[in-house]
């Protein structure tokens, strides 16, 4: 850890010092954003309410070295290219902008050093995705979750006997992947209607949402060269949250025995700020505990380091907004909350595991958790899993039931960091409406 992630530190930015922002001078997040009416996107970095729109400052003669890199860098319409910036670059840039905000709000002494222009409200900018995604890659790390998924579909074998030897995954849909606040349309799929013999085509019955997290690569790996444990996080640029909607009943008909398939490809929704690698530090906690009748991992797997702190200790909640929650002005009603830390794989096990057949990894791609899901109660990421497939409905404040998603329900995730001795940093917010299915 180093000055950036002093909790002492504050901004002369009056919103990024306010208790509740997930955004305050610690965090420093990188997203992609335009000026509303504006067609260019940018690269920026959130502070409380705010934009820094980095590109805007390089006339200003603030940025030397390798920070200078970087803020160049930010002078385009995706990451992609800062993402494979080396870490030295990205702290020496973190760091540097960290000192540009730092100071006290209504301190005369502290000067705005920025030039104008490079401070955009939020509310007057649109977001997009933060890289072009090449590809997208979901895995399946929870116990919690594989455990309770697979006790609905095999009763008798819920956990197959692969999993706590290999990271679980599946590719995914890059092209279907949404920024927050995109509609998503219910899809139509094939299913095999309970006691049917034949399947039929119509709109899912039982739409879901994943709350999972998304991990994008920064430097890539070349085809054939596989990444050592001991040089994953090198590999990983920073973390965002990720929707993975998800059909049930067209998943149940079509997964074995490939996988899934069109129950996952017709959305994902992502957040838009993408918080660093250097930002999360503070919040490093060991991997999951494996007790002692478990498997270790095999030794390419497996590291002393990443047993020590190979875990993320980030809180993940869960919120619902029916259609018609949002007529009575009701806030949404949160339906879970679970932790990273809980996962039975690291990050960095998933991204070698990834990498171990020789596969390449390019800089902007994302690979995702799976549904971040707990030991406890209220810990469910899904609602596959909070109502045992729709057997045991769960009941909103106004009344309402859901087995599964209606139309115009939103889902809205977010993620905070929250430690003794660490700042409150968190991720924004990953929303969703869905909307009828099209009637073509
Ligand atoms: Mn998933």
């Amino acid at each position: 850890m180093n000055q950036t992630h002093d909790t002492a530190l504050t901004s002369w930015i009056e919103s990024a010092n306010s208790p509740d922002t997930d955004f305050p001078i610690q965090n420093l997040p990188f997203g992609v954003f335009s000026r509303k009416g504006d067609l260019e996107r940018r690269v920026g970095v959130a502070i409380g309410d705010q934009i820094v729109d980095v590109g805007e400052s390089l006339s200003a003669n603030l940025w030397s070295g390798k920070a200078r890199d970087v803020a160049r860098w930010c002078d385009r319409p995706t990451l992609n290219e800062l993402m494979q910036a080396p870490k030295e670059s990205l702290s020496q840039f973190r760091a540097r902008l960290s000192e540009l905000l730092a100071g006290t709000p209504g301190d005369e002494t502290v000067i705005n050093p920025l030039p104008p222009g490079a401070l955009v409200p939020m509310a007057e900018a649109e977001m997009f995705p933060a890289a072009e995604i090449g590809d997208y890659t979901d895995f399946y790390a929870s116990i919690y979750h594989a455990t309770n998924v697979g006790k609905i579909f095999r009763p008798d074998s819920p956990l197959l006997p692969n999993y706590k030897h290999v990271p679980i995954g599946y590719h995914g849909r890059a092209s279907s992947i949404v920024i927050s606040g995109t509609e998503v349309t219910r899809p139509k799929g094939q299913t095999l209607p309970s006691g049917a013999k034949t399947p039929t085509f119509g709109p899912t019955e039982m739409l879901d949402y994943e709350a999972e997290v998304g991990f994008f690569v920064g430097r890539g790996n070349e085809l054939g060269k596989p990444v050592p444990i001991s040089e994953a996080e090198d590999h990983l640029f920073g973390i965002c949250l990720v929707n993975d909607w998800s059909a049930r009943d067209i998943q149940s008909w079509e997964y074995q025995p490939l996988g899934p398939f069109l129950s996952k490809n017709f959305a994902t929704t992502i957040s838009p700020w993408v918080v660093t690698w250097e930002a999360l530090e503070p919040y490093r906690v060991p991997a999951f505990f494996r007790p002692p009748a478990d498997p270790q991992p095999l030794p390419y797997l497996s590291s002393e380091k990443d047993k020590n702190e190979g875990g993320i200790d980030l809180n993940i909640e869960v919120y619902i907004r029916s259609m018609m929650m949002r007529e009575a002005h009701l806030r949404p009603w949160r339906l879970s909350s679970a932790s990273l830390a809980d996962m039975y794989w690291t990050a960095a096990q998933m991204l070698t595991h990834h990498t171990s057949s020789g596969c390449n990894l390019q800089p902007g791609d994302l690979f995702a958790s799976g549904t971040v899901s707990g030991p406890d109660a209220g810990s469910q990421g899904c609602m596959l899993e909070l109502t045992r497939r729709g057997s045991e409905p769960i009941a909103l404040p106004n009344g309402e039931e859901r087995k599964f998603l209606h139309d115009g329900d939103e889902i809205i995730l977010r993620a905070y960091f929250q430690r003794e001795g660490a700042a409150r940093i968190g991720l924004g917010e990953c929303s969703g409406l869905i909307v009828a299915s099209s009637r073509r």
